[in-house]
């Protein structure tokens, strides 16, 4: 009698335990030791984040204002280097480092030691699985440091699985890390591919996805505006001079006429338009099928990364129609992929967060109609002056590339002739920085062993790598671009290409917003935070999980 009370008692006491603990669930945050079911890391190539509210008044209730609404919002994230293309800022993200350390300087760069020029993700030790194109010569190799997605990896002991989606080659294969599943469009074939370096065969549910035909669908009618054409009062005037044409077609106006555009422009035609990004949204919602992500004991990764908005971005520019039309198409993916998830997951077992890997500036054209300063920076004619400058003065070229804005030295010819590398340097710095639209210049040498002060020249720090990087660095004036008289690109330290959206949703994350200064390499260690692993081995950001308490 007296034991069966001691068991009444003991089973009361872990009823009220329990039920306290039950309690603290619902007013506090989840316990440090759970993490998430799946992470979702959503990147939008190109996006500024002014697009959030320039377009606000027109996107629906479930994408972008689901996740601001209900998500955390970091007004003031920035990448912190240059320059800032595609290829450094996906891997930043995911390595929580600067290309100084992460070693991607760029999407192509020049490489001293072979005197030739490498893609961001280009090796020839793999071929294309999926297509009889190259396309598939990929892997991670030349990121020289981890990303969260590795070590989330190593921490489940490789039971976690992480999945990256892109258009874009580089947009899937860094986030995936060096251990990741990596998927990226042929431009060629219309078709999903990877690499040998991930499979030998594609797995069914990506063959079943290319089956599906769904670029043939998107390229059958042509692009028209999702709203009447007039409701773009966010937007300049369809008809302008400061946006490219497709191949084969007279005027950038809708409709654009996309089954009489693919003969000439080929498949990756979809790339330049939404329904890129409706490619992407399925192969998304595919790929949580076909790995089940989520749906298993140790947390997944999905590394989303919608190219269209920058292949758009680029031809037409920020205060285009067709941009505003891409966000507000964009809006119905993401809103597809929240509700996808909330069926399949749970929002509460789903961590996502949304950025970019750049920004853009404004055409320089449309700036200059409207009086404010910019310009086509002419990076052939200046090259050639340059090497003028060095044959005058040394008597040799000892040019070997103008790329990037940086200019790589033949330092094997400086040596034979003698001559100090730093003072060469030096000398091409000071020429350089007098050249029209160069804002500024900086050897490598004070890179390496100087202090600099100044936000750019750090910005341009943290970008070089010294085994990578060229010998002199420059950078341009404001809005000024190494582009053609149409469209627009991004590369520069400025605010308009530095600053990215940056938010978190789902979990434990509660609503709110904060203007505190944040990076872009601040990211993988709060997701190490969240899922308790390691940081990336190279890791230089810091955890911003203290703002998102509640
Ligand atoms: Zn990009
Ligand atoms: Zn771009």
């Amino acid at each position: 009698m007296k034991k069966l009370f001691l068991i009444s008692s003991v089973i009361a006491f872990i009823f009220l335990i329990n039920s306290c603990e039950s309690q603290n669930e619902t007013t506090d945050q989840k316990p440090h030791y759970e993490t998430p079911k799946l992470v979702v890391g959503i990147m939008v190539d190109q996006m500024r984040p002014d697009y959030i509210y320039r377009y606000w008044d027109k996107y629906g209730d479930d994408g972008i204002k689901r996740l601001v609404q209900e998500g955390f919002v970091f007004e003031d994230t920035n990448f912190g280097y240059m320059p800032t293309f595609t290829g450094p800022g996906h891997a930043s993200v995911y390595t929580g480092t600067t290309p100084a350390v992460h070693g991607i300087i760029g999407n192509n760069w020049y490489v001293h030691e072979e005197d030739r020029y490498t893609y961001v993700t280009e090796d020839p030790s793999y071929t294309t699985v999926g297509s009889d194109t190259d396309a598939g010569e990929m892997s991670p190799r030349w990121m020289v440091s981890s990303t969260i997605s590795d070590e989330l990896r190593l921490q489940t002991n490789m039971r976690s699985k992480v999945v990256g989606v892109s258009l874009k080659d580089r947009g899937s294969i860094l986030p995936a890390g060096h251990t990741g599943d990596a998927y990226w469009f042929d431009y060629d074939t219309g078709d999903f591919i990877t690499s040998t370096y991930y499979y030998e065969e594609l797995p069914q549910w990506v063959q079943a996805f290319n089956d599906r035909n769904l670029v043939d669908q998107y390229l059958s009618s042509p692009w028209e505006t999702l709203l009447p054409v007039e409701q773009y009062t966010e937007s300049i005037e369809d008809d302008n001079p400061y946006e490219g044409t497709f191949i084969g077609q007279d005027s950038p106006v809708f409709p654009h006429d996309l089954p009489a555009l693919r003969d000439e422009n080929g498949p990756g035609l979809v790339a330049s338009t939404p329904f890129g990004d409706e490619l992407l949204g399925e192969m998304a919602l595919a790929a949580i099928d076909g790995e089940s992500l989520g749906q298993n004991e140790f947390t997944d990764l999905l590394a989303v990364s919608f190219s269209s908005p920058d292949h758009v971005g680029h031809q037409f520019g920020p205060a285009s129609i067709e941009v505003q039309d891409t966000y507000l198409r964009l809006d119905r993916q993401i809103a597809r992929l929240l509700n996808k998830l909330d069926e399949e997951v749970g929002k509460e077992n789903v961590l996502v967060f949304l950025t970019s890997d750049h920004g853009a500036g404004h055409v320089p054209a449309y700036l200059e109609d409207l009086g404010i300063p910019a310009g086509i920076f002419p990076e052939d004619d200046v090259e050639d002056v340059i090497r003028e400058f060095l044959v005058n003065q040394y008597g040799e070229d000892l040019l070997t590339s103008f790329s990037n804005q940086q200019v790589f030295l033949d330092r094997g010819q400086i040596t034979q002739l003698d001559r100090n590398l730093k003072e060469v340097q030096e000398d091409v710095a000071r020429f350089v920085s007098g050249i029209e639209g160069i804002a500024g210049a900086v050897s490598a040498h004070a890179l390496q062993f100087g202090q600099l002060t100044d936000e750019i020249s750090r910005k341009v720090q943290r970008g070089y790598n010294q085994k990578r990087s060229g010998d002199v660095m420059t950078w341009l004036e404001p809005q000024w671009m190494p582009w053609s008289s149409t469209g627009t690109t991004h590369g520069s330290p400025y605010s308009y290409d530095t600053r990215a959206p940056m938010i978190w949703y789902g979990w434990d994350i509660p609503a709110g917003s904060s203007t505190q200064t944040v990076y872009i390499s601040d990211i993988a260690s709060t997701l190490a935070v969240f899922l308790n692993t390691a940081y990336p081995n190279g890791n230089t950001g810091s955890p911003m999980n203290h703002y998102m308490k509640q």
